[in-house]
């Protein structure tokens, strides 16, 4: 069966709700009649802002993080439970920013992971290889690696219906993209991964973006691989033009 594509706007600390007002406001019309699935992550002081405006809309709406915990003391987290309420469905899990800037580990994104599963949130899980390990021919260990760690002790029924963002992260914010051959290849390596641990069938319905400095110019080349079912956009999700444009490659 086809995997249906998915393109998802990481806002990352950009967007004030009144911003974010704006910039939803303008992009519903101009999304409206994407074929791929389309999500809006903002950051969580603009999402119930959103929830609101998007009520009604073919755009769902994503976290940038979430905590593994349901409450308790854990200072300035945000649970699954709390953003289920207001009307998430998705949440990027382990992006390369959380893991440089905030010390995310691969056991954390998973326990991240499961949170979100169990909250009934679809978590959109980072994986990528930094420029040192793509040059020295680590980047297929590091992708197979992270995968495993992510999804260690997730069934395959949850597996089927999660996304991993493959983001090389030498090519986010950098204007440097991957060529489509290494997207395409890489993400094979990720989807063989998923293969070797829960089977083929399991490996067949996961569906896996690229993202990367994809902007309104390479979304069609790179949407035509075989292995890309989608896009995590940062930059060029921040201009409802640019991003409708990649929503609608
Ligand atoms: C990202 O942060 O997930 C990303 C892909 O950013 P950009 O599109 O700006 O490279």
């Amino acid at each position: 069966m086809a995997r249906k594509p998915i393109i998802a706007g990481n806002w990352k600390m950009n967007m004030t709700p009144a911003e974010a007002k704006e910039l939803i406001a303008a992009l519903i019309p101009l999304v409206q009649d994407a074929a791929a699935d389309v999500v809006i992550c903002p950051p969580y002081l603009a999402i119930p802002t959103a929830a609101e405006l998007v009520k009604g809309t073919n755009i769902a709406l994503g976290a940038q993080n979430i905590h593994w915990a349901e409450k308790g003391a854990f200072t300035g987290e945000i649970s699954a439970k709390m953003l289920k309420e207001v009307g998430v469905s998705y949440a990027i899990i382990g992006h390369s920013e959380r893991r440089q800037y905030f010390g995310e580990t691969d056991e954390t994104v998973n326990m991240r992971a499961k949170a979100a599963i169990a909250a009934g949130i679809t978590p959109i899980i980072c994986v990528g290889e930094s420029l040192e390990e793509r040059e020295t021919g680590k980047t297929e260990a590091i992708v197979s690696a992270q995968t495993e760690k992510a999804l260690a002790g997730i069934e395959a029924k949850d597996v089927k219906i999660l996304v991993i963002a493959y983001e090389p992260i030498w090519a986010i914010g950098t204007g440097k993209t991957a060529t489509k051959e290494q997207a395409n290849e890489t993400i094979a390596c990720i989807r063989n991964t998923v293969k070797k641990l829960y089977g083929e069938e399991t490996a067949e319905a996961v569906r896996i973006q690229y993202g990367g400095s994809m902007n309104p110019k390479n979304a069609a080349e790179l949407m035509a691989m075989p292995e890309i079912d989608g896009g995590l956009i940062g930059g060029a999700s921040l201009k409802a033009e640019d991003f409708s444009k990649v929503a609608k490659y």
